[in-house]
This record gives structure tokens, C-alpha cells and sequence, in this order.
């Protein structure tokens, strides 16, 4: 089994096929880059060989780099993973700059092979960086193709060249979006940047590169950076239009950033450093700050949650093991905020769907959010006007609970309300089959509660949306007391279909997202209560790595929902009940109207359109800041382990199942600082015997919601990890 194959046509031409076995997208792994070095050191040596094109075998060109390998690599490397690292990444460096040179003579630059790849369609990561490397690259006319270089989004950035030839390709400010962002383009949009060279139709794409080898010159081989008296586009650091450029990054970065993620600042090292050194000292440069970035915790727990894991539970790495269990129909109740995106991702999806509420235009209105969504994807030229009609065509708004039948998952989201839910739920068992899977989209009422009312509760279970619902990637699927296998892996099935990420968790009090980002909020609000400069604990949160501060996420959620569910969980919990600091400040504000940021007006301010201000001046009259203010890590250790802690215990109670969904769920749920990789790396990364020194301290001046869980307290006195503990498999990351 070979991923690349070589054939050699009668006018002279190699190509050389990028297929992997048993995969539907090409990942290049170690033995992948060892089988291309061979066949064109093969190509390059044979003279009957006039040139090569580099194509794939499948739909897409590649997907990148297979990151498993990358995190193995490290660990690989013994005593010196820094060392392993770096000359694996110098390995891949010389096979992509052999293609490059092409067995042209150093000086002369004369005696190379052409090398063109072909691009049927996606090319992403190193399915780019390769590409860079050849001396023309053709795209297929292909719009669901998607090209660019998305390192930055898991923790890294492009180290096998890309950031150094397209920075020479086409300077630094043009090529920022590209690495900094990870911003990827059709190749139609790949060719207006200057990434690709031609897009050409489909049926061509082969026979287009082919004429191209065939007729270029030695001196279309010879990359201008390879080139005599080569100047960087746009400047290098030193020239005047580039030290604005680079000035201007730095600062741009840092800004977006807040300086947690290493990645972005080892990328714009590399390039600044890389820019002012010739180009294969500036490869050697890029391979350091790449080795440096994957030395980082920070970055290998990224990868760890935002790529291995995250990808191993849309797998359905924890799925019971059932036949398939897609869904053909689904039925939505309640076409309100939720419903309407739920129905608006399913039918988007290809599924039908049925979207039902208690009065037509309620029913309307639901369908009209999906076709407002749509109109906006068309506007930014994302969804064509076929694609607009054929979704909107799968969505049947109505109020007859008839139209139900056929119906192989139901997803409720009327009101919040047992009574309303419980209704609901025996129409609509009335009116569907008997295999008919049944999920409530409830964020705060039980599961095992709700499916009382259900004739069968082993069909019944939590699918728990996060707002909005088009753009919030995870799914929380909560198993009821009584939920059986079948509904787990219908729920698991269907948020693969619509394309997000499940996590899978026990049911309990709000639970898992909820029960972490409810504290977070309070701990924020508890401190406005303690006289802490409100806009201290603002800064901290971000400078943290929190996209939001409590503040502020408070006035996007609504206060009065706060209010709302401080009032529920006093009733429920009686004497019990922890937050009796935070209601006070809550409540004060709900009285003023201040209802957040639907009211224009919470712990911030906002314009007439709507646009948040600066925080309310009104907060010093009602909590005097106080004249001591705590140092911005005890107000960040306080913000991080109120969550923190939270998930601990969550896991401890079983609510969690396992941490890889608690890393993974907690970054996509509600966005606990991506840099850390999530609640339990995080912890990992302190170290438990630290972690408790800093609890037992926190616990002491701020209360017993600090005191280190059991669990922690033993990993501390075992020198444990939580990856070590509960998921050796992932550990090495
Ligand atoms: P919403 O008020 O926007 O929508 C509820 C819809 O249900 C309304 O259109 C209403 O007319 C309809 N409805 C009420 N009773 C009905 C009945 N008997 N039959 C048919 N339709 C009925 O509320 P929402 O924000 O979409 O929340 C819906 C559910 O989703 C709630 O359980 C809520 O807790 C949960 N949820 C909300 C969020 C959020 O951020 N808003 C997030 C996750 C889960």
C-alpha cells in the first residue's frame, strides 16, 4: 500500500498521484513525504523524464498534515524531542526544496525538471505548503474547493515552508490574512490573492499541466527568491514601507491575540527574522520558531482538543456500537429562537424536516429565520440561489402535529417549561411511529424529569443546542436515567450529519457547559459586588484568554435570564444554594432595566444601534470600587478555576464520561481560553499539586466554591495528570 504512485507518459511527463489508501482526504504523514522524496529523486534522475506533475487520485488535493504524526514526532525524540522535532521538520524542508531546485545547478539555476501540481480541488496546510514548492500551481475550477493554510487555528502555523514562500510570494501584508488568520479561499479567490497560478476547468486540469511542463523555459523554474537582486513585495523590515508593515502586525496581533496564543507570535517571528536572511537560512529560522511552537503546551494541547479529539468525537469515537442511525426526517416543536436553527442546520444538512408551533405564523416566522440565513450566505456569495430553495424546500412549517409521521427524530424546543414540555411530548408520540427517538433542547430542566412524561423513556434524551445555532459548533447530548443506546447514537448520528461536534454527558443540574459558564459569570459579578474594578475584571478574563468577560457575556445572555434561573435554582437547591453574593447585583440591575445588551443597557452601555460601549458609569455609585484592588492574577486564577473546578467535579460526579469531551466541549461550548486546550489541560499544564497550593490559597480568602476537589487532591498526591489518568491514549500530544 503506497500513498503516491508514478507513471510516466509517452511525451516524458511523470506524474505522480497522491492517493492515500483508505481515506477519503489526503493527509501526508512521515512514510508519505519518504515516497514522494523517492519518486522525485526517481523523476529527477531519469532522463527520459522531462517534468513532473504532482496531482491527487481523489476529489481533493490534500487536507494537510496528519497531526497525529506531528504529536508523536515529539515524543519520539526521547530526551531531545526538541531535536527530533526540528530535524524532522528540516526532512520535510529539503524534499520540498529539492522540488523546488529541481535538480537545477545552484549557481547557474540552469538544468531543472518543471514541476507543476494540479489541484482537483481542496489543498489545505501542507497540501499547500507542497504546492508552493512546485514551479506553477493549477487549481480545477472547483467553487466547494477550499485553499489555503489553517495551521493557526489548532495552535501552530504553517513549518513546512509555507510561511516563508508565501511571505516572499507576496509580502507580508498580503500574506498575514493567509497565515494569521488561516483565511481560506476558493480558487478562484486563491488565484486573485496570487496563491495559485491558474484555475482551469476540471476536465483539464491534468492536460493544462502537462502542456505547461512540456513547454516551460528554465527560467519559469526559478522562484524570484531564488533570483538575483530579489526584493521581498511590500518590504522587509527594514525598508521603510515594510517596518510599517511589521509595526503595525506586531501590534494588530498582539491585540487580537492578548498575547496567550504562541503560535501567532512564533509565526511573526519567523517571518520577520526569516525576511531579513536568505531563503534557506529563513527555512532553518521558520523550522526553529515551528519547533518552538510545538515544544509549547500551549500548542500541543491545542492540537490535542482542536484537532485529535474534536475530530475523534465527531467520529463517534464514544458512540454505543449500533447500526447506522441517520436521520431521514426530523421533526422540530417550537419554530422559536432554537427551533428556527435547528431547523435551519437540518434542512441545510439535506435533511427533511417538519417544523411545528402552536400557530402558523410562529411556524413562519421559523422558517423565515433559515431564509434570512440564506440570503445572507447568498449575499456573501457562500450559498447559491439553487442551494437557498432547495433547503428552504425540506422545511414543511405548519401546526399539524399529522405532519409528523415518517418522523425518525423529534427535537423539541418550545417554552422552558416542564408542563408546556410535557404536553408536547405525548402529541407528539401520538402522532409519530413507534421508533421514533425523542430529544428535548432543554437547557436547565432534567432529562430524567422530562421523559416521565414520555410512554418511552429509552427513547427519550437530551440534545442540548448552544445559541446561535448556525454558528455554535458543539452539541451537548445528555443521557437521561432511563435513555437507552439506540437514542445515544441517533443523537451522535445526527450531529454528525448537521456537522458539529457532540460531547456526551450524564444528566445533572445545568449539565456540562452550563454548570462551568454559570460560575464564571457569578465570579465576575461577585467581584463588581467585592469593589473590584469592574473593567480589572473585564482585562483580566481577556488577557486570560476568555473571548468574552463575565460582564459581558452576562449583558449577550440576558440578565433577566439570569435572574430567571438564580430565582429557579435558589428554589430548587433551598439552604444550599451558593450564589446568594451574586444576586443581590443581579437583581439591582434587572430592577434598573438593565436587562443587558437587547435592553441597550447592562453592566455596559451601548449606542442606539445597538454597538456595546464602555462599561456603565452607574456601577461605581451602586458597588464603590474599593481602594485595595487585587493583583490581575488573583482575579484571573479566580475567573479560570471557577470553571475549572466546576468541570473537575463534573467529572467526578460522572456527569462527564470522559475529559477529552470536557476539554473539547468547554472550548466550543463557551469558549474556555482556546490557548490552554481547555479546563483539564489546563490543570495539566499547572500541575494537581499546584493546582491544590492555589486552590487551598483561593479557598482561604474567597470561600469553599475554591476548595480542590478529592479527585485533584489524589492526582496531586500521586504526581498524576488528568491525561495520564483518564485518557493515556491522548496523552501525547
Ligand atoms: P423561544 O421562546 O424563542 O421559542 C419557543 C417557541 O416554542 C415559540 O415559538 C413558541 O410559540 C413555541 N411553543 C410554545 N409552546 C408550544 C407548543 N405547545 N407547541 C408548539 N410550539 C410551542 O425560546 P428558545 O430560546 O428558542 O428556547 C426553546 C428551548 O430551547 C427552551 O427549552 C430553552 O431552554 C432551550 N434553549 C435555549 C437556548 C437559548 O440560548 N435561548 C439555548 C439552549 C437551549
Amino acid at each position: 500500500m503506497t500513498d503516491f504512485t508514478y507513471a510516466v507518459d509517452a511525451e516524458g511527463v511523470a506524474t505522480i498521484t497522491w492517493d492515500v489508501p483508505g481515506k477519503s482526504m489526503n493527509v501526508m504523514s512521515l512514510a508519505g513525504f519518504a515516497e514522494l522524496d523517492g519518486m522525485i529523486d526517481r523523476a529527477l534522475a531519469d532522463a527520459a523524464v522531462k517534468g513532473v506533475v504532482l496531482t491527487s487520485g481523489k476529489t481533493d488535493f490534500a487536507g494537510g498534515m496528519d497531526l497525529n504524526v506531528i504529536a508523536r514526532m515529539k515524543e519520539e525524540g526521547g530526551a531531545e524531542p526538541a531535536k527530533a522535532v526540528f530535524e524532522g521538520v528540516m526532512m520535510m524542508h529539503a524534499v520540498l526544496r529539492k522540488i523546488e531546485r529541481a535538480g537545477m545547478d545552484p549557481k547557474t539555476l540552469k538544468g531543472g525538471k518543471p514541476i507543476a501540481a494540479a489541484l482537483p480541488g481542496t489543498a489545505l496546510g501542507i497540501g499547500l505548503e507542497l504546492p508552493l514548492a512546485c514551479h506553477r500551481i493549477f487549481a480545477a475550477e472547483n467553487p466547494k474547493a477550499r485553499i489555503g493554510l489553517p495551521e493557526i487555528m489548532v495552535g501552530i502555523f504553517p513549518g513546512a515552508g509555507g510561511t516563508t514562500r508565501l511571505v516572499r510570494k507576496m509580502g507580508a501584508m498580503m500574506a498575514a490574512p493567509l497565515l494569521l488568520e488561516g483565511k481560506l479561499s476558493d480558487p478562484k479567490g486563491a488565484k486573485a490573492a496570487g496563491v495559485v497560478d491558474e484555475v482551469v476547468p476540471a476536465d483539464e486540469l491534468l492536460a493544462r499541466a502537462k502542456e505547461w511542463v512540456l513547454a516551460a523555459k528554465e527560467a519559469d523554474l526559478v522562484k524570484p527568491w531564488d533570483q538575483k537582486g530579489y526584493k521581498m513585495p511590500g518590504g522587509t523590515p527594514y525598508h521603510p514601507a515594510g517596518f510599517m508593515t511589521f509595526v503595525g502586525a506586531s501590534a494588530m496581533v498582539h491585540s487580537k491575540t492578548m498575547g496567550v496564543y504562541p503560535a501567532a507570535k512564533a509565526l511573526l517571528s519567523a517571518v520577520y527574522e526569516g525576511a531579513m536572511v536568505p531563503f534557506d537560512t529563513a527555512l532553518k529560522i521558520e523550522a526553529r520558531w515551528f519547533t518552538n511552537v510545538l515544544m509549547n503546551p500551549s500548542s500541543t494541547a491545542m492540537i490535542r482538543s482542536l484537532f485529535i479529539n474534536k475530530e475523534a468525537l465527531e467520529k463517534g469515537a464514544l458512540r454505543p456500537a449500533l447500526p447506522e442511525q441517520s436521520v431521514r426526517k426530523l421533526g422540530v416543536i417550537g419554530a422559536g429562537m432554537m427551533g428556527a436553527g435547528i431547523a435551519h442546520v437540518s434542512a441545510s444538512a439535506g435533511i427533511q424536516v417538519v417544523l411545528i408551533d402552536a400557530a402558523q405564523e410562529a411556524a413562519d416566522r421559523g422558517k423565515a429565520h433559515s431564509e434570512a440565513l440564506l440570503d445572507k450566505g447568498i449575499q456573501r456569495r457562500k450559498v447559491t440561489a439553487e442551494k437557498k430553495a432547495e433547503v428552504l424546500a425540506r422545511i414543511t412549517a405548519t401546526t399539524d402535529y399529522a405532519a409528523l409521521a415518517g418522523c425518525d427524530l423529534i427535537v423539541e424546543a418550545v417554552f422552558e417549561d416542564p408542563k408546556v414540555k410535557a404536553e408536547v411530548t405525548a402529541r407528539v408520540e401520538a402522532a409519530v411511529g413507534p421508533d421514533c427517538i425523542f430529544a428535548t433542547n432543554t437547557s436547565t430542566l432534567p432529562i430524567s424529569g422530562l421523559a416521565k412524561a414520555s410512554q418511552r423513556p429509552e427513547q427519550f434524551i437530551g440534545i442540548h443546542f448552544f445559541s446561535p445555532v448556525d454558528k455554535m459548533m458543539l452539541v451537548e447530548i445528555i443521557r437521561g436515567k432511563g435513555t437507552g443506546d439506540r437514542a445515544v447514537a441517533k443523537a451522535l448520528d445526527f450531529v454528525r450529519q448537521i456537522r458539529k461536534t457532540p460531547i456526551v454527558v450524564n444528566d445533572a443540574r445545568f449539565f456540562y457547559a452550563n454548570r462551568c459558564i454559570i460560575p464564571y459569570i457569578n465570579e465576575g459579578i461577585r467581584m463588581v459586588a467585592e469593589g473590584v474594578e469592574p473593567v480589572l475584571v473585564e482585562n483580566a478574563a481577556k488577557l486570560v484568554g476568555m473571548p468574552l468577560g463575565p460582564l459581558q457575556l452576562v449583558d449577550e445572555t440576558s440578565i433577566d435570564l439570569g435572574v430567571k434561573i438564580a430565582k429557579a435554582t435558589r428554589a430548587a437547591m433551598g439552604d444550599a444554594y451558593p450564589d446568594g453574593a451574586v444576586d443581590p447585583v443581579l437583581f439591582a440591575m434587572a430592577d434598573q432595566g438593565r436587562l443587558g445588551k437587547k435592553a441597550n443597557a447592562g453592566f455596559y452601555t451601548y449606542d442606539a444601534a445597538g454597538k456595546r460601549q464602555g462599561l456603565w458609569d452607574g456601577l461605581e455609585g451602586l458597588w464603590p470600587v474599593a481602594d485595595a484592588q487585587p493583583e490581575l492574577t488573583e482575579v484571573q486564577h479566580r475567573l479560570l478555576f471557577v470553571q475549572g473546578l466546576e468541570a473537575v467535579r463534573a467529572l467526578e460526579e460522572g456527569v462527564l464520561m470522559d475529559i477529552r469531551e470536557g476539554d473539547v466541549g468547554a472550548i466550543l461550548g463557551w469558549g474556555f481560553a482556546p490557548w490552554s486546550g481547555g479546563p483539564f489541560s489546563w490543570l495539566d499544564m499547572i500541575g494537581a499539586a499546584r493546582a491544590v497550593e492555589l486552590c487551598d490559597g483561593l479557598a482561604a480568602r474567597h470561600g469553599g466554591r475554591f476548595a480542590a476537589p478529592k479527585l485533584l487532591r489524589e492526582m496531586a498526591d500521586k504526581g498524576e495528570s488528568f491525561y495520564s489518568r483518564f485518557a493515556p491514549q491522548s496523552r501525547a500530544a
